[in-house]
């Protein structure tokens, strides 16, 4: 099957891509191995998007980004991609399903949360230990949990935890947070936020589900046991690169490198989204980089093909 451009990733960058290929009167289609929305799917609110209302939760906006570049003609594909080979001018995409052959390729795999690498974390993974407040949180009602990470995604899915846990306690490394102030003044404001600082999880302790953390003060080096039911991990992200590693250039933690143009070092490639080393990853950046990554694509493929 030949598209002129194959967006691969369906968070708001991907769909963002969409919109603006199909706009452009591309072939195109997004591949998405899971539910639209990337990063979003499992976030409780997505309160900075312009325009986005007090009731767009990160599930209502990926499915309204998603309607939207659907009903200006992008097919969307649930289905994994396994390889992406550029061959001649054109690159053959591979998933679970089809083989595709492509003018243009747009990557917008995002980016996956990132392990504490404590001991216990795989082995309660689903028993207590989860990565998405969203999915999850609805088990904890009544509940003690903890939240692991100090920036802005430990602290809005620990305010939302606040909706069904008895108390959620947030465990961070430093004495600062790195979560944006508006953000840490609605989280300090919070009855049933208590914050531990200067501290690590040093092991997840249960049977057979979580009963509690092992915690260490980094600075008077003292251990203690929080019981708690659950542990939300939110320690950041690392970037999807693996289908492109050996094709286009990363910077030392495997961010990849492109320019405002979305351009990488292979002709016809782009990139768009928490996938590239950027200052700024925010859901409006991420459809930023997809509509330009749209458009240069649309102005390389009338330079080369047509
Ligand atoms: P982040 O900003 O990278 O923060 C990760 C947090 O986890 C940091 O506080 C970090 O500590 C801590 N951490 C990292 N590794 C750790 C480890 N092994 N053990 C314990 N703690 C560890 O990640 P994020 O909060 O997921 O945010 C990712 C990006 O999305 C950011 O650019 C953020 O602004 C954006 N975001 C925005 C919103 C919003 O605007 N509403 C919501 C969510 C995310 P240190 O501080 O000591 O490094």
């Amino acid at each position: 099957m030949d598209y002129d451009m194959i967006i691969i990733g369906g968070g708001p960058a991907g769909l963002s891509a969409g919109l603006y290929a199909s706009r452009a009167n591309l072939k195109n289609l997004v591949l998405e191995k899971a539910e639209a929305g990337g990063q979003i799917a499992t976030t409780s609110e997505v309160d900075n998007y312009p325009g986005s209302p007090k009731d767009a939760t990160g599930p209502v906006l990926s499915q309204r980004m998603k309607d939207q570049c659907e009903a200006f003609g992008t097919e969307f594909r649930k289905e994994e991609c396994k390889e992406i080979v550029k061959e001649g001018d054109y690159f053959k995409i591979v998933t679970n399903k089809e083989t595709y052959k492509t003018k243009t390729v747009i990557a917008a795999m995002g980016a996956n949360p990132r392990e504490i690498g404590c001991k216990g974390e795989n082995e309660f993974r689903g028993m207590g230990v989860s990565y998405c407040a969203t999915c999850d949180g609805f088990f904890f009602r009544d509940l003690d949990v903890a939240v692991v990470g100090g920036g802005d995604s430990a602290l809005e899915e620990g305010i939302f935890l606040t909706k069904f846990a008895k108390k959620v306690y947030i465990i961070h490394r430093r004495d600062e947070l790195r979560a944006v102030p508006s953000i840490q003044d609605k989280a300090k404001a919070n009855p049933k936020i208590e914050f531990i600082l200067d501290s690590v999880v040093e092991e997840i302790k249960g049977d057979g589900l979580v009963q509690s953390v092992r915690i260490k003060n980094v600075k008077s080096g003292e251990e203690s046991d929080l019981p708690v039911d659950g542990v939300f991990v939110f320690v950041g992200y690392y970037p999807s690169t693996e289908l492109i590693k050996d094709m286009a250039t990363l910077d030392e933690s495997g961010y990849v490198l492109a320019g405002e143009d979305m351009k990488t070092n292979v002709p016809g490639l782009f990139v768009a989204g928490d996938i590239r080393k950027k200052v700024v990853k925010q859901v409006i950046t991420a459809a930023a980089d997809g509509a330009i990554a749209a458009v240069l694509g649309e102005k390389y493929i009338s330079e080369h093909f047509e």
